[in-house]
């Protein structure tokens, strides 16, 4: 097959590294002069101009949030209509709003780092990690499946509303508690200076890249407010049963969630 991926950051260029080593052809769309030259030996196909797409069996799109309407629409007027198209990113009902005459099927890795551009992106990233297909419009999405399994994730198929409910639990608001709790903090120069591997571990998401983070708040604000909403209540009802049977509870699904490697391994409910 020919697999297209536009957009050669953390995702895209972590997805090329996955597919070069296989059988597939890849045609790279990247605006970046420094990333073109990286890869010319290892593509089939690399250019600044998506009119190679033309000839893709797949297309992976890997921009940011914010530009992925505007690279569908790019997209309709140069791939076929059996082309099967993939945008990435971490929002998903947003792009759920229109029909495409080419096979879209909106998907989302859960797997990233902190990091962003072409050198942070690595091939193991998407090992052991969930692929979640939000499928709307698409008769078959096994194309899909099948180019995800060859990664090393595991695909979780949903809708894209439920998606979104989701990751604002697990994902967006956690967050930005993370950077609240971060700015809240700092202010204190002992508390600074003390911080060892339990703030760092609570804070870690407080140094996702900053586009991303503001794209997110933006594109599913609403599924944000309403997780933020039951937080505040879940802070006033755990003070008033802040006892050993509440808090056994927590600590012994949240010990059984995740093994040694920090993978989860049980899923709760
Ligand atoms: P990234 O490292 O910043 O990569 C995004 C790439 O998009 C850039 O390297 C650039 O590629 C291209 N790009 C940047 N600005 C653009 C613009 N104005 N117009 C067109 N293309 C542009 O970001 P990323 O983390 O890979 O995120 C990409 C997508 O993956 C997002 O939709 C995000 O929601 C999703 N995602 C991210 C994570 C994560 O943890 N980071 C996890 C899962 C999904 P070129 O320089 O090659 O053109």
């Amino acid at each position: 097959m020919k697999i297209g991926i536009i957009g050669l950051g953390l995702i895209g260029g972590s997805i090329l590294k996955n597919f070069v080593e296989t059988e597939h052809k890849i045609l790279a769309v990247t605006r970046n002069q420094a990333t073109l030259d990286k890869i010319r030996g290892m593509v089939y196909k690399c250019s600044s101009d998506y009119e190679i797409l033309s000839e893709a069996d797949a297309v992976f799109v890997c921009t940011p949030i914010h530009k992925v309407l505007e690279t569908l629409d790019k997209l309709e007027n140069i791939v076929s209509k059996d082309c099967a198209v993939t945008d990435v990113a971490s929002v998903k009902t947003f792009v759920t709003q229109k029909k495409r005459p080419y096979n879209f099927i909106p998907s989302h890795p859960m797997a990233g780092t902190e990091n962003s551009g072409y050198d942070s992106s690595f091939k193991e990233l998407f090992q052991g990690a969930k692929w979640v297909i939000t499928p709307f419009d698409s008769k078959d999405y096994s194309v899909l499946q099948n180019l995800i399994d060859l990664t090393g994730a595991k695909t979780i198929v949903t809708t894209a509303k439920e998606h979104d409910k989701a990751v604002a639990l697990i994902s967006h608001m956690p967050m930005y508690i993370s950077q609240c709790l971060f700015d809240v903090a700092k202010g204190n120069k002992l508390a600074m200076q003390l911080a060892s591997s339990g703030f760092r571990d609570t804070t870690r998401l407080a140094m996702t890249d900053l586009n991303l983070a503001k794209d997110m708040l933006s594109f599913n604000g609403n599924n944000i407010n309403e997780c933020l909403s039951l937080f505040q209540n879940k802070l006033k009802e755990l003070k008033s049963e802040y006892n050993d049977e509440k808090l056994s509870e927590i600590k012994d699904l949240r010990h059984k969630m995740y093994s040694k490697d920090g993978k989860n391994i049980v899923e709760i409910n």
